[in-house]
């Protein structure tokens, strides 16, 4: 995924700033602590789409 794109993302639910995992599968939103999903490189800026951040994370 094209990291400049990160760069105009913005959280749809706090607007705040937005970062790639580790995997590079999902957007990270700190602030909501939610993961949106990347669906063939494109990402899916929708609340009802996020996960819950550290749902597949045992270190909470
Ligand atoms: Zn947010």
């Amino acid at each position: 995924m094209d990291e400049k794109l990160l760069e105009i993302l913005a959280c749809p639910a706090c607007k705040g700033d937005v970062s790639l995992t580790e995997d590079r599968n999902g957007i990270v939103c700190e602030s909501c602590r939610l993961v949106y999903p990347v669906r063939d490189g494109i990402p899916v800026m929708l609340v009802d789409e996020a996960k819950p951040l550290g749902e597949d994370d045992d270190g909470r």
